[in-house]
């Protein structure tokens, strides 16, 4: 039998990610602050502990898939964290997408425990995480990475090294920053030809057929009613939260100033998201811009 494998954190992402480690015969031990989110692993075989550094305690590899920077630093260097109880020779894979500078501090703070960490954030969304078909963009040692794709694998079709340790990262924030940019852009295109008396769905199909098609418009489509499955077909909930993409773009920009590299329609972007956060949006799915649109302009 397979080797036991920890997991830390079952959100909208992290839940059915371990279902696909649970699915390919993985025996997990998983923990996550709130209790509710446990329930539905427990039921299908996981055992669930307390916290982070019992999950270290217990088993040599573990993924953990956390909201932003912060939580990452308490779920591994914190009071109750991986590395009070990791095992010698760990591997610990963090597939969050948070600062390049964090994940490096991080694979430091693994090293003096004998540990080594590696960044794998992805790329997908809910469904690609539901049907085991995330991009994972992997950061850290070559020599382990054979280690993590064997794991990685059941749960992307993509597992891509980019280098040492903090790549995957810097990977993920550019894939990112179009995501954001993409998604706007459909929005207002969607809006506009609403506007002008075309019927979204026709419109969505001839974008789709030419030149302006994206993931966007092809697979997430932000108008309710174009598209089933996806998050505008249910008033917006599950899916990417709009707090988190307003992360993300604040990675970019972060980034971008360090580097003194131009960003303008990714700082434009970041506005937008920052602004929506700010109107109620925070925990509505990224796709919600199109409903800010609408809002903006019956407002005028
Ligand atoms: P989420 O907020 O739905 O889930 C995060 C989970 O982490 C929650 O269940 C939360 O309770 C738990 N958590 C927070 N702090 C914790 C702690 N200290 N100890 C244990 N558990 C803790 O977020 P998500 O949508 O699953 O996203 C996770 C990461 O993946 C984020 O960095 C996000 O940017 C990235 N991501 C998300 C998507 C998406 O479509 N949702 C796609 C690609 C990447």
């Amino acid at each position: 039998s397979k080797v036991q494998v920890g997991f830390i954190g079952l959100g909208n992402m992290g839940k059915p990610m371990a279902k696909n480690l649970l699915n390919n015969g993985y025996p997990l031990i998983a923990t996550d602050i709130f209790p509710e989110s446990c329930k539905e692993l427990q039921g299908l075989g996981a055992q669930i502990l307390d916290s982070p550094a019992e999950v270290a305690e217990n088993v040599d590899r573990i993924i953990t898939m956390l909201p932003s920077s912060p939580n990452v630093i308490d779920v591994y260097t914190g009071p109750n964290g991986i590395l009070r109880k990791v095992r010698k020779g760990s591997l610990l894979i963090d597939s969050s997408t948070i600062d390049p500078s964090v994940s490096k501090e991080m694979a430091a703070a693994a090293e003096k425990m004998g540990a080594v960490f590696m960044d794998a954030p992805v790329s997908g969304g809910v469904g690609a995480a539901s049907s085991g078909k995330l991009t994972f963009m992997v950061g850290g040692a070559k020599e382990e990475f054979a280690a993590a794709k064997e794991l990685l694998s059941c749960m992307g079709s993509n597992v891509v090294y980019c280098g040492q340790v903090g790549t995957g990262q810097s990977a993920k924030i550019c894939n990112n920053m179009l995501l954001a940019i993409g998604m706007i852009g459909t929005a207002e295109t969607m809006n506009l030809g609403i506007r002008l008396g075309l019927d979204p769905k026709l419109l969505a199909k001839i974008l789709n057929m030419s030149s302006g098609r994206c993931w966007s418009s092809d697979t997430y489509n932000p108008v309710p009613g174009v598209m089933e499955g996806v998050p505008s077909a249910n008033n917006y909930q599950g899916g990417f939260g709009t707090t988190l993409m307003a992360k993300d773009l604040g990675l970019a920009q972060n980034t971008a100033s360090n580097t003194k590299t131009p960003i303008p329609l990714g700082s434009l972007a970041h506005q937008i998201y920052r602004m929506m956060c700010a109107r109620g949006y925070a925990s509505k799915d990224f796709s919600s811009v199109f409903q800010f649109l609408r809002e903006e302009e019956s407002g005028q």
